[in-house]
């Protein structure tokens, strides 16, 4: 991402700002049917005598003039009723979480995330908050970041007035990353691996006492559950360059606190980079996920999913990936028949085979991989169980041969239309009919 859009806040670094007004911003940076929505929430919150907040990402990144579509709405007063309230005037389909008191709009090209502003106490770090409501200041004080704690007002009599208690302006101005009090990172440590995801995405620094602090909890990742962490790499393996992060959090030496074995190189980066090349959105995460822990063995590959709380469509396709790479060398052969390639491939995983293809380093075995994927396993024989009956081949064990010869001809290219398939068979029934007792 390109930095040119800054709004320039002020032009001397990491100063206090006076109160801003970020109106013209957000008529220019919504989409006009978003914006229309917006306001009228915040009409219906106005007349309940509630006030709505724009918050979090969108405010940062609204300030940097980049893109962002997560519009989190804060309201200071009881966000499920309201949003029951939009929903039934706007016709949006409504998911709502009395308990947390968050709600999730969602119309035909968007959603919408309001939530209750609440306060957080932590009863021991790492654990989840305890969660009770509370003033816009409350919720922006229980934040990771200070350029994460801002919020924009939207009621009409100070619409668009930049509410920013923390200084996270300035500091979104000075390229600093800062958390919010002492005790943030021991509170909840998957902040460590967000603070350096935001970090890498926009090239900031950490602010020099939160950089201490960082080093200093380093090991309370350790209180952090499975799910949260592989959460946070998930998020990781969003941004544009996953490989900057994930270095990062080598050299601060947090991948062994994840799973011992993790490191980060050159290999893994350029890996990265040739699986984006790819242009395969939807499996990128898996092939991230899978290329990191490539060099690993067994045993380490247990541990990782064991610790990580790991889906069993990624495990399946880890220790299929596995299994695989240590058959590789029978693939490096260039006199391979297509046949012979998709019979060797066919009971994996495919994005264990992709993973494959993307770290092997033997062309040969790359272009196999890859003729799997793109074509062979698609090859399928025209005739179908119906039409070889009527050609007189009975079901049964029968069958199933001659389906699989024409298969292995048509991978071969010694079939080509359904006539060279309908002689095959009849040859095949022949010789059936020769070679029985
Ligand atoms: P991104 O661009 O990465 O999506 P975001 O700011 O929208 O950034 P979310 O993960 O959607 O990130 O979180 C929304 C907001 O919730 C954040 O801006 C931050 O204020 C707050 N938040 C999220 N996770 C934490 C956390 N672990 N501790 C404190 N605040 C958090």
């Amino acid at each position: 991402m390109q930095a040119t859009n800054v709004v320039r806040l002020q032009q001397k670094c990491c100063y206090n700002t006076e109160v801003m007004n970020l109106a013209r911003q957000i008529e220019q940076y919504l989409p006009p049917q978003l914006l229309e929505l917006v306001k009228g929430i915040s009409g219906q919150a106005a007349e309940r005598g509630e006030r709505v907040y724009l918050v979090g990402g969108i405010v940062r990144d609204l300030l940097l003039g980049y893109p962002n579509f997560d519009f989190d709405l804060v309201v200071e007063g009881d966000a499920v009723k309201l949003a029951q309230q939009v929903a039934e005037t706007t016709k949006a389909k409504l998911l709502s979480h009395r308990r947390f008191g968050t709600a999730k709009l969602r119309y035909e090209n968007f959603t919408l995330d309001m939530a209750t502003a609440r306060r957080e106490t932590y009863a021991q770090p790492g654990a989840l908050p305890t969660v009770t409501p509370g003033t816009l200041k409350d919720d922006l004080i229980r934040r990771d970041f200070s350029i994460n704690a801002m919020a924009i007002s939207l009621t009409s009599n100070d619409y668009g007035e930049l509410i920013d208690p923390y200084q996270g302006a300035s500091n979104l101005d000075c390229r600093l990353i800062r958390i919010l009090h002492p005790g943030s990172f021991r509170d909840d440590a998957t902040r460590i691996i967000r603070g350096v995801r935001y970090e890498q995405r926009y090239g900031f620094e950490f602010e020099a006492q939160t950089a201490r602090l960082l080093e200093r909890d380093i090991p309370m990742l350790d209180t952090i559950s499975g799910d949260r962490i592989r959460h946070e790499l998930e998020l990781i393996f969003e941004e544009k360059q996953p490989e900057f992060a994930i270095k990062r959090l080598g050299e601060l030496g947090m991948l062994p606190r994840i799973s011992p074995f993790l490191k980060s190189d050159g290999w893994l980066a350029e890996k990265f980079d040739r699986t984006r090349r790819l242009k395969k959105p939807s499996q990128l995460p898996l092939l991230y996920f899978c290329l990191l822990v490539y060099s690993s063995d067994e045993k380490e590959i247990e541990q990782f999913l064991a610790r990580l709380n790991i889906s069993a469509k990624l495990s399946r396709a880890m220790r299929d990936m596995l299994r695989l790479k240590t058959r590789l060398p029978l693939l490096d052969k260039s006199a391979l028949k297509p046949s012979e390639i998709y019979y060797m491939l066919r009971e994996y995983d495919p994005v264990a085979i992709q993973a494959n293809a993307i770290a092997s380093d033997s062309p040969i075995v790359h272009h196999h991989l890859q003729l799997f994927l793109t074509k062979l396993r698609y090859v399928r024989p025209s005739l179908d169980g119906e039409e070889l009956k009527g050609l007189g081949i009975s079901a049964g064990p029968e069958m199933g041969k001659v389906l699989q010869t024409l298969h292995k001809a048509k991978l071969d290219g010694e079939v080509r239309t359904r006539a060279d398939e309908k002689k095959l068979a009849l040859s095949l029934k022949t010789l059936n009919f020769n070679t029985d007792p």
